[in-house]
């Protein structure tokens, strides 16, 4: 519907965006909001006065530079779907930060109401704001609300109406920056004015501040419009920045923000607020960081806290999955017993139900997590632990929200990278997400966890407890390692300074955390459900297919036949005698022996086998037998397949992933095995890549399918060096043998 007003709900995080949006629309919306990070738009529609609304929850900023995904996704939005109002959702009780983006909106010259919001809170900390004060100083409308009661909504609806009509003559707002920046800018103004250099679509004023902030985006824009004239622009850009660097040490950037808060606080000591409480008066929040951000006491809190959302995401959900277990087991069972034998059986089994079961049987962690996330995230915590760990992290190009993604991945001892993947949506940087994204899969993950077991109990079975230990610390120290490398290479670029402030503490609304759970772990669902389905049946195609010659088959057959004819003729000789017991069970191991050679020859003949068996001439640096590549190319499926494949290979029948003592023994028995080749299996399975599952995630996150072949080749790779080295160094030395 054409005639339909659109506005966009803009401001910065938890100033209480989403409570409005859900407000007007009745909370039924079409795409998913996660909590802290907003990337995809939520949209609804509502009817005020006659007028049909469109209405945009943009994601939360705190400006409209090109720091993070969101501040682009929220400013493109601005410019290219041209909303007829922004409403500027403002934090009352934290004005002076909040106007920042404010500030903004006025320079992009876009029609902007300011919803000045939790004015409840701000009174409640002595604070009184003079609205229309603030109105007259900023030249837009400014309307009282309290989102979450509804006060003051229907006036600035009235108020919304009213600026649509006359949004066509507002002109942008133009601050002043001091001598040396206007300077630059009168510089630049009448060349992009002249040459029209993106003037449709932004003001001309605002394009040179954006060159002077270094703006990727728009330099991007700017160079593909008019080269000449970008580089041109830029000498100016440069001449200005040697000089501020060399009289005053700062960038453009610093200027321009100082200018900003500058211009802002000038407006609000004009008598626009009032506050009671003056000098020392802590708030409670800041009485609460006080403890909760001490040096001592902080990190001690903070390792407390993660330990319990990681013993909350993976013991609470251990029912709904072992529930889930049930069901897909329950599933396999009543196939296996109502389908003929047959290729199409063996689909369903394991393409189809396994497949979908890989699928859902992460949903209840990552729900959990999600969850814990959400309680974390919406009371203010989050900030505090990405404040604490980021000197850390900084130093190997993360962030500190990256702690949380590596520690669900697997950081303690066990997770998944499942969620983790997911979890990196706190972060704001586009590229040390991606760095955080791309490391997470080092960690140890619970599927991983059987593997190591193993092998170190078969070749290291003295000093397991250390071991294990130490396979945790060498992941946290391979993947920051590795996270440092990619941004000093493929993810090159500034870290984002650390401009997220600490929101105050607040009460998570169970309403809020169910609907962004749910939202969340919904959109996993739909999202890699296709396509893991797909992928599933293609891993077990790889595994059965082109199966086993009909001569072998037959012989197989023939073979079967004759020990289930002895079997029956026992039976029929027999009526209760016990002699017959003994020959009895050993032709039920013959029969048992017969089918997992069968199995064998099967597994060794499909297209996986013949990979593996190819594989060997390279994988022989690392000490791989063909038998042990099989199981790694299926562990692509899912690391727990590489336990139950080695068993298959190394022709043990049915391995669970239990019942492994059988498995330990033959490996640790086989002239192959040895500890140095145990040692660099070990390290190639800690690293190299992902599940398909975490791929698919790493797609979905990460917008491409690019970044996961990269994850996929990048970990193979480097785990497959590291492999050939320990292998190699282990032969040089003599150990193994
Ligand atoms: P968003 O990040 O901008 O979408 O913020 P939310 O709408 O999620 O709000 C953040 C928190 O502030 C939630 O816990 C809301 O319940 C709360 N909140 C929103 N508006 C008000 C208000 O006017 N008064 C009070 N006291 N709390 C509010
Ligand atoms: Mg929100």
């Amino acid at each position: 519907m054409s005639a339909a007003l659109s506005i966009a709900l803009a401001g910065n995080p938890n100033a209480g965006k989403t409570t409005l949006f859900n407000r007007l629309t009745g909370a039924r919306q079409h795409v998913g909001n996660y909590p802290g990070v907003t990337v995809e738009k939520k949209e609804g529609f509502f009817t005020w006065k006659g007028h049909e609304i469109k209405v945009t929850d943009l994601p939360g900023t705190y400006s409209l530079s090109a720091y993070s995904v969101e501040e682009l996704v929220a400013r493109d939005f601005i410019v290219n779907e041209r909303p007829d109002v922004v409403v500027d959702i403002v934090d009352a009780s934290n004005l002076e930060r909040n106007l920042y983006l404010s500030c903004q909106f006025l320079e992009l010259g876009v029609p902007v109401v300011i919803a000045l919001n939790m004015i409840d809170v701000a009174r409640s900390r002595g604070i009184e704001i003079d609205a229309d004060k603030l109105a007259e100083l900023l030249g837009v409308p400014v309307v009282p609300i309290i989102a979450r009661s509804g006060k003051g909504v229907d006036k600035l609806f009235d108020t919304i109406l009213e600026t649509a009509g006359t949004a066509k003559n507002i002109h942008p707002v133009m601050l002043r920056y001091g001598f040396d920046i206007d300077q630059a800018l009168s510089e630049m103004l009448p060349l992009i004015e002249d040459n029209n250099l993106l003037t449709d679509q932004y003001p001309a004023r605002w394009i040179a501040l954006k060159f002077l902030e270094h703006d990727e985006q728009i330099l991007e824009k700017a160079r593909a419009a008019n080269a000449g004239l970008t580089d041109r622009l830029l000498q100016i850009c440069e001449k200005i920045t040697n000089h501020l660097q060399q009289t005053m040490e700062v960038y453009p950037e610093a200027v321009i923000a100082d200018h900003r808060y500058g211009y802002i606080k000038s407006v609000l000591h004009q008598g626009v607020i009032h506050e009671k409480f003056v000098g020392d008066r802590l708030y409670t929040s800041d009485k609460i960081d006080k403890i909760v951000t001490h040096r001592l006491l902080g990190p001690v809190i903070m390792a407390a806290v993660l330990y319990g959302l990681y013993t909350f995401t993976f013991n609470y959900s251990t029912s709904l999955v072992d529930l889930l277990a049930t069901v897909f087991s329950t599933a396999d069972t009543w196939v296996n017993a109502h389908l003929p034998d047959g290729p199409l059986k063996s689909m369903i089994i394991s393409g189809v139900i396994d497949g979908m079961g890989g699928v859902l049987g992460f949903v209840p962690i990552i729900m959990f997590m999600f969850f814990g996330i959400a309680v974390l995230e919406d009371s203010g915590y989050l900030a505090r632990v990405a404040f604490m760990m980021d000197r850390i992290f900084h130093f190997f190009g993360l962030h500190g929200s990256s702690v949380m993604p590596f520690i669900v991945s697997g950081g303690i001892s066990g997770g998944c990278a499942v969620p983790g993947v997911m979890a990196t949506r706190t972060l704001r940087s586009p590229k040390e997400r991606m760095a955080t994204l791309l490391t997470v899969p080092f960690m140890n993950c619970g599927a991983k966890l059987p593997v190591l077991t193993l092998l170190i109990g078969a070749f290291f079975s003295a000093h397991q407890a250390r071991y294990m230990f130490l396979a945790t610390m060498a992941a946290w120290l391979v993947a920051l390692i590795a996270a440092k490398f990619l941004r000093m290479t493929v993810l090159r670029g500034e870290s984002t300074p650390f401009v997220m402030e600490l929101p105050p503490y607040r009460f998570p609304t169970l309403r809020g955390l169910v609907i962004h759970t749910w939202e969340r772990t919904w959109q996993y669902i739909k999202k890699a459900g296709t396509v893991i389905l797909g992928i599933s049946i293609m891993l077990w195609a790889m595994m059965t297919y082109p199966g086993l010659p009909q001569d072998q088959v037959n012989t197989f057959a023939r073979q079967r036949q004759i020990i289930e004819q002895k079997l029956q003729q026992l039976k029929t000789d027999a009526t209760a005698d016990d002699n017959i017991r003994p020959a009895g069970s050993n032709l039920m191991v013959e029969l048992e022996t017969l089918n997992s050679n069968e199995a064998r020859a099967r597994l060794r003949n499909s297209l996986a086998g013949r990979i593996g068996i190819a594989l060997e001439s390279v994988s022989r640096y690392a000490g791989f037998d063909w038998q042990t590549n099989i199981a790694l190319v299926g562990g692509f499926a899912a690391k727990e397949v590489i336990i139950s494949t080695l068993g298959t290979a190394y022709s043990l029948g049915d391995v669970s992933t239990e019942n492994t003592t059988s498995l330990k023994e033959r490996l640790a028995g086989d002239p192959h095995w040895n500890p140095v080749v145990a040692l660099a299996v070990l390290a190639f399975i800690m690293f190299y890549a992902p599940c398909f599952v975490t791929i698919v995630c790493i797609a979905r996150e990460a917008g491409s399918w690019k970044w996961a072949f990269f994850s996929m080749t990048f970990n193979t790779i480097f785990a497959f060096a590291l492999a050939v080295c320990i292998y190699q160094t282990g032969l040089f030395l003599g150990l193994g043998g």
